[in-house]
Parts: C-alpha cells; sequence; structure tokens
C-alpha cells in the first residue's frame, strides 16, 4: 500500500469514527496538548480525564504551572503514578518562564530539549498544537505499524525502534499532520487494540501483513520475561491521640521523589524501639494490617502496614519540615504515592468506625 493511500485510508476513517471530544482537544494550545501527552504516557484516557481536568483548572498556563509549590504539582498528580512526569512538567515549565518568557517554544530542538520530553512527545505536541509535520510513535502507533508490516521484535530494541521511527515517517503526512497524529493514535486505541483488534473495522485491512497471516496476537513481540524481584518493607502508620498520622517528607529523586510518605522500617526491625530512639514517642500498641503489593515496572514492593498507636510529646517528632502530623480528613494538598494514599485512607475508615 502506498504511503499516501496508507495516510487518506486513515484520515478518512477518522472523520467518521475519531475521537473528536477529548479535554485537551477543546483549545489544542502546546500548553495544554503537552499536559495531556505527560498524563497518557503510562495511563489509559478513561484514567487521565478527570486528573486532566482538575490540573488545568489549577494549573491553566505555564506561568501557573512553574509558579506552584512541588507539593501542589505533585498532589495533583497523586494517583496516576510514574511521579518522575510530574517533576519533569514542573522543572519545564519553570525553563519555560526562565528561557522562553512563559512561551511554550514551537521549534522541535528547543521542544525536545525540556525535561521529560522526548522524539515522541513533542512529534505530538508540534503536530498537534501547531500543526507541524512531525512524526509520533506512542504505543498505540508502534503496534499498528508492528502488525500492518509484521515488524519482528520488542519495540523497546533499539533496531527494532528505529525500523518503526521510518515508518511512521513514512506515513505521516505533509497535510493534515494534526488530524492524522490524532488518528492514528485513535486507530490503535480503539481498533488495532492489544487484544482481539477489529480488524474488519480497520481502514488499512488491505495492506496489513499481520491480518494476512492471521498472526495479530505475534505483534508487536512483548518484552522479554524477567522475574520481577520481591522487596519488603514495613510501612508504620504512627497515631498520636489526636489521630494524626506521621508523615515524613521522601527525598527528592528515587521512588516517589519529593512526595510524602509513611515512615518506612525494614521488615524486622524494633519498631518500639525506632519510635523512642528516633521520635521520642512510646508504642502503646501496634498492629499488623494485611500485606498490600505494590508493582514498580522492575520490582514488586509487598508493604507491611503496622498501625502504632502511639504516647509522648508528638511536636517533638518535627524535623525542619521534614515531618508533619497529618489529618486524613483535612483538605492538606500534599502530594501522596498512591500505596500510601490508599492506607490513609483505610486509617482514616478504622478511626471513623471506633470513634463515631
Ligand atoms: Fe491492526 Fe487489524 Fe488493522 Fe492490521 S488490519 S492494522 S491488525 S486492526
Amino acid at each position: 500500500m502506498k504511503a499516501a493511500d496508507f495516510s487518506r485510508q486513515v484520515l478518512d476513517w477518522y472523520a467518521v469514527h475519531g475521537r473528536r471530544d477529548l479535554p485537551w482537544q477543546h483549545r489544542p494550545v502546546p500548553y495544554r496538548v503537552w499536559v495531556s501527552e505527560i498524563m497518557l504516557q503510562q495511563t489509559q484516557v478513561a484514567t487521565v480525564i478527570p486528573y486532566y481536568e482538575r490540573f488545568m483548572e489549577r494549573f491553566p498556563d505555564v506561568a501557573a504551572l512553574a509558579g506552584a509549590e512541588p507539593d501542589q504539582v505533585l498532589h495533583h498528580w497523586s494517583g496516576l503514578g510514574y511521579y518522575a512526569r510530574a517533576r519533569h512538567l514542573h522543572a519545564a515549565a519553570k525553563q519555560i518562564v526562565d528561557r522562553h518568557a512563559g512561551r511554550f517554544p514551537e521549534v522541535y530542538d528547543e521542544v525536545v530539549g525540556l525535561p521529560g520530553i522526548g522524539r515522541s512527545t513533542a512529534g505530538a505536541i508540534l503536530s498537534l498544537a501547531c500543526g507541524q509535520h512531525f512524526p509520533i510513535l506512542d504505543g498505540n502507533v508502534k503496534r499498528v505499524l508492528a502488525r500492518f508490516h509484521t515488524v519482528d521484535g520488542w519495540p523497546g530494541n533499539t533496531r527494532v525502534q528505529k525500523t518503526l521511527w521510518e515508518l511512521a515517517d513514512r506515513y505521516t503526512p505533509q497535510h493534515d499532520v494534526a488530524a492524522y497524529t490524532q488518528a492514528i493514535m485513535d486507530l490503535g486505541a480503539t481498533v488495532c487494540t492489544r487484544t482481539k483488534p477489529a480488524c474488519s473495522r480497520c481502514p488499512v485491512q488491505a495492506g496489513c501483513a499481520a491480518l494476512a497471516a492471521a498472526c495479530q496476537a505475534d505483534y508487536p513481540a512483548p518484552r522479554p520475561k524477567k522475574t520481577l524481584p520481591v522487596r519488603e518493607v514495613a510501612m508504620l502508620l504512627i497515631a498520636n491521640d489526636r489521630h494524626e498520622l506521621l508523615l515524613e517528607k521522601r527525598p527528592p529523586s528515587g521512588i516517589w521523589g519529593g512526595l510524602w510518605g509513611l515512615p518506612e522500617l525494614d521488615k524486622d526491625a524494633d519498631i518500639q524501639h525506632w519510635c523512642r530512639s528516633e521520635l521520642g514517642l512510646q508504642v502503646v500498641q501496634s498492629r499488623e494490617w494485611p500485606v498490600l503489593r505494590h508493582t514498580f515496572s522492575h520490582f514488586h514492593l509487598d508493604i507491611i502496614p503496622v498501625h502504632a498507636e502511639v504516647s509522648g510529646q508528638p511536636d517533638r517528632v518535627m524535623e525542619a519540615g521534614h515531618r508533619l502530623w497529618y489529618k486524613p480528613e483535612g483538605n492538606d494538598e500534599r502530594g501522596l504515592a498512591a500505596p500510601v494514599a490508599k492506607l490513609i485512607q483505610r486509617f482514616g475508615n478504622r478511626t471513623r468506625e471506633r470513634n463515631p
């Protein structure tokens, strides 16, 4: 199939079946498209929409985002995961204010030089918001192209990626590039889906090599398997007599970097001793809750929650803004990792049940 026929058929299909009512498609200026692309990197559209709307309401433009405290940005990201994305977004907004007078750059080399923006995201922003001729290669596009041409190998492999970029470039038309970018993403998301692609509804079915060979499920090849290691950690829900929980600020980089978390100890550590020596607090009663598993891309984290009621002078534990007592029912804007937010909510529910 000629490249022009491929893109024309995808565009014609999009004109009838494409999604044109997503929140970032209303007023698709670079800032709004950028935030949506970052949120969508590892997250489904349906999950992203409410986060996106809240984020835009709170940070309507680059200046609002650049001027926010890191905690406020992380708070609006809490639950979306992959928090480095939020930290990069914030850093990039500051850079845009410093270097581009607050105006999102529209030159490829400047866009791709911003924190957290790679080749595909830069292409998506410049094509969707500015109509510039740049290809994209997100997960959806990789799937369509890998199947259409039966491209062997895992798309994370450099050689495979090079082939896919060449194909993405070949099919991106000179005109209607914004519509094509959205169209090819939609095709992957709604027709050429991971499982059970709807080939009978596909606009490019006539040229698809995977359909012809009935081997759609083999493409793209999955990431080579490796068994994820399991790490274990005790997370302390240290509660004072005001039913507040002790939170600690995590280091700026690494897992859940910059978020607030529960104190973590080795699973065999002496919690009584730690509370006494580190916080000057006496554990009156402690209970283990069922293990909570959180899976990262490179390991499973088995969290052993330990609810410890303490007595003593809670104000002594404050340490230069690094620790605080947190009211679960308050509306304090703090960035919390998803499992920490879940444990805090569970604590709040139990406290309400016991103290109606
Ligand atoms: Fe994907 Fe099927 Fe279309 Fe091929 S024909 S691109 S496998 S939906």
